[in-house]
């Protein structure tokens, strides 16, 4: 049976994964949809080789040139937050939401109200607004399906078990480019050095996140919500080889481990065939080649980014919403050599001082307007963080 796919945020990394299981399993899947950004040359190569019903590109400003890129391309094509709107409205078989960002919370929230299946590599929307989209998501019977390795992991240990024994669940990290490095070695981090991870091929956002050890923060306030357990139950482990994804602990003493090499087709194959696994296998895990794996406890010291995304996941309310803002605008900067590598820890936790100071972190019971205060301060987090920037910088 042949399933439909929407693809969001398509020009992008796990867009290419994507892809390429879509080339690989040939019939399996027809690509629908597609959505981009601004990257409207790859965007047309796409719609000529897949042909979607519909193309968006949701930079709005991008319209004439998109309409130029895409003569040949006969399908309908529509751009901004509507034409992310009637993407979700497309009735897909499987939606991969994988547009970075705070950006996916509107379109992943409209493809949960329609009731679909998700695979859902997107994790900032998580960390900013979790509870809202696991509440809406049981309501409406959608399925959320979690792309990230270590969340996919999870996902499979987890899945058919009993989980009353369950006791602990650690994410693993890999420790990013800068797992050696001392503090003074870490302020002299370029963007270019924190864009090349040494175990995957990822965006610019990601890699700094993972880099700086945000990632993996963010990865537990992502854990946190999908599989509603307490922060308490959630720690980190470094494991450099990233070849052990995630573990889970049981009351008895039995820690199940989930293995695989570090290929983000695996665990997006798992979504997009699941309850069914599609065969993928072009290395096979070797053990006796890999020999050993290591396993070290998380700097907290050198990586604050991760105790900061810890304490707003313990803190809850707007917390997150606020790490993550701060985060998505200290790390563009850092992308465009406008601050330090390390600065981004240091504007990430003025912002959440700040909220902390007025009292700015509770956030309301009801659904629509718990969304509203999530999206207000969202906006005013990056309009703040921006002109503390602008203002160190006019120094
Ligand atoms: P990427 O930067 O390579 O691609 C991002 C995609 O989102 C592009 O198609 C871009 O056009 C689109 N996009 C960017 N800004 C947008 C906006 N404002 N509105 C709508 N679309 C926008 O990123 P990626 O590495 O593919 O990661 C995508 C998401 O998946 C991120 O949230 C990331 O944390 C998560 N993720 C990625 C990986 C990975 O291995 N790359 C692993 C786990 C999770
Ligand atoms: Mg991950």
């Amino acid at each position: 049976m042949q399933q439909s796919l929407a693809v969001f945020g398509a020009t992008g990394t796990i867009g290419d994964n994507t892809l390429d299981l879509v080339d690989r399993h040939d019939g399996r899947f027809r690509v629908s949809v597609l959505t981009a950004h601004d990257n409207i040359a790859k965007l047309a190569t796409l719609a000529d080789k897949y042909h979607p019903d519909l193309v968006v590109v949701s930079n709005a400003a991008m319209a004439d040139e998109t309409r130029a890129a895409l003569s040949d391309y006969s399908g309908e094509v529509a751009f901004g937050a509507s034409g992310l709107a009637a993407a979700a409205a497309y009735p897909a078989d499987i939606a991969v939401m994988a547009i970075v960002g705070f950006a996916a919370l509107t379109p992943t929230l409209a493809l949960i109200e329609a009731g679909r299946h998700i695979a859902l590599a997107n994790k900032e929307c998580l960390v900013a607004a979790g509870g809202l989209i696991m509440q809406r998501a049981a309501q409406c019977k959608a399925r959320i399906l979690p792309v990230d390795s270590e969340h996919n992991a999870i996902f499979q240990l987890l899945d058919g078990r009993n989980t009353a024994a369950l006791e602990r669940v650690v994410l693993t990290a890999s420790g990013g480019p800068f797992l050696d490095f001392d503090a003074h070695a870490l302020a002299a981090v370029t963007p270019d050095m924190a864009k090349k991870h040494p175990n995957w091929q990822m965006g610019a956002k990601i890699s700094v996140d993972s880099a700086t050890m945000m990632n993996k923060g963010l990865e537990l306030i992502e854990a946190h919500h999908l599989f509603a357990l307490p922060p308490a139950q959630l720690d980190v482990l470094v494991h450099p080889q990233s070849i052990v994804h995630g573990l889970v602990y049981f009351a008895d003493g039995a820690v199940l481990a989930h293995k695989a090499n570090a290929d983000m087709r695996i665990p997006l194959s798992y979504c997009l065939a699941y309850p069914e696994r599609l065969p993928l296998n072009p290395a096979p895990l070797d053990l006796v080649q890999l020999g050993r794996l290591d396993f070290l406890a998380p700097d907290r010291k050198r990586f604050r980014c991760l105790a900061l995304a810890e304490a707003a996941m313990r803190a809850g309310g707007l917390m997150p919403t606020i790490l993550n803002g701060a985060n998505e605008v200290a790390v563009a900067a850092f992308l465009d050599g406008h601050i330090g590598f390390t600065d981004i820890a240091d504007y990430v936790e003025a912002a959440m001082e700040s909220a902390d100071r007025h009292g700015q972190t509770l956030l309301a019971d009801d659904f629509e307007a718990a969304l509203a205060q999530i999206i207000a301060c969202d906006f005013q987090t990056r309009e703040n963080t921006g002109h503390l920037i602008a203002e160190k910088r006019a120094k």
